[in-house]
């Protein structure tokens, strides 16, 4: 054994050391895409613990890679392939510290889980309004990390703006407490916000402070048929117009991705006709859920006068609500079982949307015949998730490999054009990083670089990823 791995083994037990056997599980990212050799898995249970991990890795001059649930989507929560990274899990940092229910504010240790995060919140009687398909798995700390997005960005902000502090390890073994429930805190550069969104490469994140809000009385859901992705822009106008800040979701889904849902899923049942798009609209109501229904139902009404709809449901109970966001949940799972596909995950200003899809859905359809496009996501925050499936027939695996790089020049290409972003909420991790490099103003590049270089100059976390 290395004088590292005793060292461990010294700081966290050796029972949490692990070095020999099966680490698959550690190593392979949920894609299957990446998959690394760790020199060991190290599962600290406590800041002191992350502290003196970092600390030895320092002075071992060995790079380690932070892990929460490993549900990140771009290649940057496994280790590569060398064999000499120290995979730094946080599971077991998860513990709910503290709530505070007059300042709306709970602490909570890294490796919570997310689902566990909201049911703490909802035991206390409030809301952590955090919600995306990996909740079940994924942990705040890679939320934070990732700053996430999900389904309810649109009312409540995406992962940075619901944090309020946090507590950091950072490259040299240090413990930053920057943990606290303050709303305002004019002290200089937001450490905070340098953490956040930095996938690992510039300290561990070990507890956050988070906000929370009162619990909504109801929630209502409904689905909605467009002819077209214009119309589904109206009916966001309209939605908002007419819901203001109970509008908590405005998912959008092409005719594709249902059809996909349809193919492999057929035991979920789709309550509409296939459309070329099916919306589907959340509201959360203080009031009741009668106010609720009514709201939704007008606006649904006018939005059929208007044309801009063509069918609508609303859900009748709890149970049809959830049938309803199970469909727009199992659209990666259905994917996954087409085949993999060329995914991109982009924003863009919800004004350009419609503009930006007609044209690069041609540009595509011409470049690549016969490739069907999967187009969904959270159109109420102008983020798509715009994935390109193999022509039927074609094996996925290999358009895949012979395509990739020219089907992302033609759409990262469109997303500049239009004023997007090449990462909405998943982040650069490996996949991206060269796109980064390609796309992001050298004045950026250069400012982030500096940042790299002052927290972690040995460039020892999560090296590669990101810059
Ligand atoms: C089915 C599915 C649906 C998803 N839906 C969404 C969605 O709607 N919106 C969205 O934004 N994302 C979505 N994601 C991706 C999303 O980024 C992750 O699910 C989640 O935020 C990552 O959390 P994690 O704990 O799994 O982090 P990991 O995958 O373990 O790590 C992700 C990154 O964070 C770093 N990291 C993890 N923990 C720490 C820590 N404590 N300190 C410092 N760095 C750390 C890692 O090094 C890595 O760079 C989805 C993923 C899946 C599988």
């Amino acid at each position: 054994m290395t004088a590292l791995l005793y060292a461990l083994r010294g700081a966290v037990g050796a029972a949490h050391v692990l070095g020999d056997g099966d680490l698959a599980a550690w190593e392979t990212d949920w894609r299957k895409r990446y998959r690394g050799r760790a020199l060991a898995v190290v599962r600290p249970a406590s800041t002191a613990e992350v502290a003196a991990v970092v600390r030895l890795c320092a002075a071992h001059g060995t790079a380690l890679v932070p892990q929460g649930g490993n549900t990140g989507l771009v290649g940057a929560s496994v280790p590569d392939a060398s064999g000499t990274q120290v995979l730094l899990s946080t599971t077991r940092l998860n513990r709910v510290r503290a709530i505070d229910t007059d300042n709306l504010a709970m602490t909570v240790e890294a490796g919570c889980v997310l689902q566990a995060v909201q049911q703490a919140a909802r035991d206390a009687g409030l809301l952590f309004p955090l919600s995306l398909a990996a909740e079940g798995s994924c942990t705040i700390g890679g939320n934070l990390a990732t700053n996430a997005g999900g389904t309810q960005v649109l009312r409540y902000g995406n992962a940075r703006e619901l944090c309020l502090g946090l507590e950091v390890v950072t490259a040299q073994g240090e413990v930053w407490d920057g943990l606290g429930g303050l709303r305002k805190d004019n002290t200089g550069y937001d450490l905070r916000d340098l953490f956040i969104g930095s996938e690992g490469t510039l300290g561990v994140i070990t507890a956050a402070t988070l906000k929370l809000f009162p619990l909504p009385a109801a929630t209502m859901t409904a689905l909605a048929a467009c002819a077209s992705l214009p119309r589904c822009v109206a009916l966001l106008a309209l939605a908002r117009e007419r819901a203001g800040p109970t509008l908590t979701g405005f998912e959008a889904m092409n005719g594709f991705s249902l059809a996909l849902v349809r193919r492999h899923l057929p035991q979920l049942r789709q309550p509409l006709a296939p459309a070329p798009w099916t919306v589907l609209l959340e509201l959360s109501d203080a009031e009741s859920a009668a106010h609720a229904r009514g709201v939704l139902e007008a606006l649904l009404e006018t939005a059929l006068e208007r044309g801009l709809v063509d069918d609508a449901a609303v859900a009748e109970s709890i149970e049809q609500s959830r049938t309803m966001w199970h469909l727009r949940e199992a659209i990666p799972l259905a994917q996954a079982e087409e085949g993999p596909n060329i995914k991109h995950d982009i924003a863009l200003p919800v004004s350009r949307i419609a503009a930006f899809c007609d044209a690069t859905d041609a540009a595509l359809a011409r470049a690549f015949p016969g490739s069907r496009l999967v187009n969904f996501g959270h159109l109420g925050d102008g983020n798509l998730h715009y994935n390109l499936q193999a022509p039927e027939g074609v094996a996925p695996a290999d358009f895949l490999r012979e395509h990739e790089a020219a089907v992302n020049a033609v759409v990262y290409d469109a997303v500049v054009a239009h004023g997007g972003s090449i990462s909405a909420e998943h982040g650069i991790g490996a996949l991206k990083r060269d796109e980064l490099a390609r796309r992001k103003p050298p004045v950026a590049l250069s400012m982030m670089r500096a940042i790299k270089q002052a927290l972690d100059p040995q460039g020892l976390l999560n090296p590669g990823r990101l810059l």
